[in-house]
């Protein structure tokens, strides 16, 4: 502590920051003229116009709502689309309105869940031009999580069961279906002669869209493709967001 750069922000010392020791301040790259497209833009192709309805945990009309493709950190971690094409700042009024609605309606639901004290929502958008907002739930208790470096530690903590996750999403969807539309996610098939492992599901939440494009909520933040990584169509993985944290 008493040799951190004084660049370094209060918030490294915060308990809610996830990292300690010795920390430097990265040097920023010089900007770009020119920003390259996000997913869905120019000539790159859209996951979320492309995905089928049985890739989300529940869809409607004008909404969908998908789930990462496996447990994380944190207990419940979802993404409301538009099924149009359209990011925030372009919805008309029908829309606009309804996202208002959706996103109490997913609040409550994923706060209904045992064990969770508070819901985040975020919209980041900076890796697909397709309007999407992340719920993150806080496990109840957890005070060191609170704010806004959950994102962070989702990847940081030990994944959540799977049988616990897949309870989870059904309940959610369930939620939601109360209100209309489809719920796609179906609670866990317990195999009673093997009461730890759970049956595998053919309507199950996952695979989200995009597998590669759904692994934690910390490509939220960082959901941008490499800067050297290559052209789009020669090398499809450059377009992962960046989920290991020994990448850059
Ligand atoms: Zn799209």
């Amino acid at each position: 502590m008493h040799d951190t750069p004084p660049s370094v922000p209060d918030f490294t010392s915060w308990p809610s920051f996830p990292f300690e020791g010795d920390l430097q301040v990265k040097h920023l790259d010089d900007p770009v003229a020119v920003e390259p497209p996000r997913r869905g833009e120019g000539a790159r192709e859209c996951t979320a116009c492309g995905a089928p309805d049985d890739a989300y945990i529940w869809v409607g009309e004008r909404w969908r709502v998908r789930a990462m493709d496996r447990p994380t950190g944190l207990p419940m971690v979802l993404i409301l689309e538009s099924r149009s094409h359209l990011d925030l700042g372009d919805l008309p009024n029908l829309l606009a309105a309804e996202l208002g609605v959706m996103t109490v309606r997913l609040e409550r639901a994923i706060r209904s869940l045992d064990g969770v004290a508070r819901v985040h929502v975020n919209r980041w958008g900076d890796g697909s031009a397709h309007l999407h907002l992340w719920f993150l739930a806080r496990p109840y208790g957890r005070l060191q999580l609170r704010g806004t470096f959950l994102s962070l530690w989702d990847s940081i903590l030990p994944p959540i069961s799977e049988e616990q996750w897949r309870e989870n999403l059904a309940l959610v969807a369930a939620w939601l279906a109360e209100f209309g539309g489809r719920p796609l996610a179906e609670p866990p098939r317990i195999q009673w002669q093997a009461p730890s492992s759970i049956a595998a599901q053919s309507s199950a939440p996952a695979p989200a869209p995009d597998e590669d494009d759904a692994i934690g909520v910390i490509e939220a933040a960082e959901e941008i493709p490499e800067p050297d990584g290559g052209e789009d169509s020669a090398a499809p993985s450059t377009d992962e967001p960046v989920d290991e944290p020994g990448r850059r």
